[in-house]
């Protein structure tokens, strides 16, 4: 299995709109614990991999874009955890290869692209039977690997220190990091989502991933939806600014797809006296970084 390679710790983020509003701010660095399988996903992989090691697979399959986090951590782990992976990629193979593809391949992970239209498809009995025609047996994690194995995993970062904080926020993609953290806090303090997709199914879909972990519900979390800057991996000059401030100011490194977005989103309920006064607010840092090198190549070089 693989390790943490050092520990996550919560630092303070000392600001003027937090003093002015009479609350503290504080991020959880789990960006730190692991130079490949960073943050969320260390999480997410662990008891999956676990789980497809203890069942005798030999390799294990999952989903994602070309710049999926999710695809650049599976590749890591597998080969950490000496199993074969394989990614089924949405889109065609792109040439050159963009740095988290061309990782995955270094850690040996087998790639297959296949069209938009073909990956919509990708949850279908028949989709899955081609693929065990061509890859044999192999143990298969969702797109953003998240199941109620990647809950069990979250919800161990919940300990008695982060069950001190009045708020939680942490940005939301499928659902599966939230669904944990709720079913960590176990209807402790609240919890809010920073979502960055468009649309509004998320919130059934985590309902169902918590209640397929622990059978419970909980009300003591909520969706802020107004922060997902027109989609997944869109943004603007505003967003780009404040990453680039934000790291300059608090030493604190962002990624543009989503602990930008989720931290960008918390200034801004802060400036708006969202928070109760008096309360401490626990940011996330889910990770993510690694995506900042295809972002800027993609874009040209806007994150510092
Ligand atoms: C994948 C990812 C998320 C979203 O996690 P979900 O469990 O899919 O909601 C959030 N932050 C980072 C950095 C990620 O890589």
């Amino acid at each position: 299995m693989y390790q943490i390679k050092e520990k996550p710790f919560i630092q303070e983020i000392n600001t003027t709109i937090a003093h002015e509003n009479n609350v503290r701010l504080f991020v959880l660095r789990l960006d730190v614990i692991h130079p490949i399988i960073s943050g969320n996903k260390w999480y997410k992989l662990k008891y999956n991999i676990e789980t497809a090691k203890q069942s005798g697979y030999e390799k294990i399959l999952s989903f994602g874009g070309a710049f999926s986090n999710h695809i650049h951590a599976l590749a890591g782990a597998s080969r950490e955890a000496g199993l074969k992976s394989i990614g089924i990629i949405r889109g065609e193979r792109p040439f050159p290869l963009n740095p988290t593809l061309e990782f995955a391949i270094q850690q040996g992970m087998d790639l297959h692209f296949v069209s938009r239209t073909d990956y919509r498809d990708k949850t279908s009995a028949d989709f899955i039977r081609n693929l065990e025609k061509r890859y044999g047996p192999f143990y298969l994690v969702p797109e953003g690997g998240s199941n109620h194995l990647a809950l069990k995993g979250i919800s161990e970062i919940v300990n008695k220190k982060v069950k001190g904080y009045d708020y939680l926020c942490l940005p939301v993609g499928t659902g599966g990091t939230i669904g944990g953290i709720i079913a960590g806090m176990d209807g402790e303090g609240k919890i809010c989502g920073f979502p960055v997709l468009k649309g509004d199914f998320l919130k059934k879909e985590i309902q169902e991933l918590i209640s397929s972990y622990n059978n419970n519900s909980y009300s003591n979390w909520s969706l802020m939806s107004d922060y997902h800057f027109g989609g997944y991996a869109k943004f603007n000059s505003q967003l780009i600014n404040f990453i680039n401030q934000f790291k300059s100011d608090f030493g604190i490194p962002l990624d543009p797809i989503y602990t930008g977005k989720m931290m960008f989103g918390v200034f801004d309920l802060l400036e708006k006296g969202c928070f109760k006064k008096g309360s401490k607010i626990l940011t996330i840092h889910t990770g993510g970084l690694q995506g900042i090198e295809g972002f800027n190549e993609r874009f040209g070089k806007l994150i510092e």
